[in-house]
């Protein structure tokens, strides 16, 4: 096959796969208000990502991301981590994950493949990181980040969504990292999605955070913008960490989107932020055939819609991200 185009010609080579719904955190603006509800049969089995996999591999999808709920609380992560490693087509595997477990998965999973990692961090202060995760677990996640880095699982990037009057506070001391320990830091901006309770959550802009940084030195462009993802980077003086921003609320960037998501129970996704899915279990577990798989996943690339739904004014009221596989 040739590859994978939309109706507004954006190449699609890009999969994201949750793995579980199910997460150690239960992170104010994520899990706490939808706590996992999948039953083991209701989640796709990895001979059935797998199944998907090299299917989509075939018809254009060069890149996968595992994420979740929290991947790595799924049983033997790098079992499937290694079958997707053989599929012929596939070039780059990566995982989303926020780092509790990796300080005992990361050798494991690098040796069956895996490339590298993004790492969720919203503070680096141990009552706040309770307080915003319900959890008091900030050691293992730094003991997570050394790990990565011993395991070879480069670039490990460290994700920190700024929430306005919860950690927008930090931003200069994550950015600190970059300069001091060579952190590769990527600012997020959080994206309201209906959930009840959380109306009062407030994205800060990439230029506000633009604007604090300027005390430590002035930011100058990356050229070398490694990932598949919508981030810019940039770099402060002298650095070797860098510093990315990924902006989906004030400047988004649906007019390069090359991906798809699929959940984990079997839900292909056209846009995150938009609330159509296309059924792949159902055919699946009904002896679907390569060719009908084949033929819903190019149906899924042709609803993908120009815009996602913030940025054609509209609140996404389907499921939370970690419901979806952030
Ligand atoms: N458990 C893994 C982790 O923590 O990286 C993977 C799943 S988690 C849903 C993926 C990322 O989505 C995390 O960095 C989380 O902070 C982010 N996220 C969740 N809800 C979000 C929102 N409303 N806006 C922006 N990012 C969000």
């Amino acid at each position: 096959m040739t590859g994978l185009y939309d109706s507004y010609n954006r190449c699609i080579d890009y999969l994201r796969i949750s793995v579980t719904d199910r997460c150690n955190l239960r992170c104010i603006y994520c899990t706490a208000y939808s706590i996992a509800n999948l039953t083991h049969d209701d989640i796709l089995r990895y001979e059935e990502i797998e199944r998907i996999v090299r299917v989509a591999a075939f018809a254009g999808i060069k890149k996968i991301r595992l994420t979740g709920g929290e991947p790595l609380l799924r049983l033997d992560l790098d079992k499937l981590v290694a079958m997707i490693y053989r599929i012929d087509g596939i070039d780059d595997i990566s995982l989303t994950t926020n780092g509790i477990l990796l300080g005992q998965y990361a050798l494991r999973l690098k040796e069956a493949g895996l490339d590298r990692v993004n790492i969720s961090l919203d503070t680096l202060q141990k009552e706040r990181f309770q307080v915003i995760s319900g959890r008091d677990h900030l050691d293992e996640v730094l003991a997570g980040i050394e790990a990565a880095h011993r395991a070879g699982l480069e670039p490990v990037k460290i994700n920190m969504v700024v929430i306005r009057g919860m950690n927008d506070d930090e931003v200069l001391d994550f950015a600190r990292k970059s300069k001091d320990e060579g952190w590769h830091v990527r600012f997020i901006e959080y994206m309201p999605f209906a959930t009840p309770g959380l109306e009062t959550l407030g994205a800060v802009p990439k230029q506000e955070i633009w604007e604090k940084l300027q005390s430590l030195g002035k930011l100058e462009p990356c050229y070398d913008q490694t990932g598949n993802g919508p981030a810019v980077y940039y770099r402060l003086p002298g650095t070797k960490g860098t510093i990315g921003f990924i902006t989906p609320v004030t400047e988004h960037f649906c007019q390069s989107c090359n991906r798809l998501r699929l959940t984990s129970d079997g839900q292909l996704r056209p846009c995150l932020l938009d609330d159509g899915e296309i059924d792949l279990k159902g055919p699946l577990r009904n002896g679907a055939g390569d060719e009908e798989l084949t033929g819903l996943i190019m149906k899924a690339v042709s609803l993908k819609p120009e815009q996602h739904k913030l940025a054609r004014g509209l609140t996404p009221n389907g499921r939370t991200m970690c419901q979806i596989g952030g």
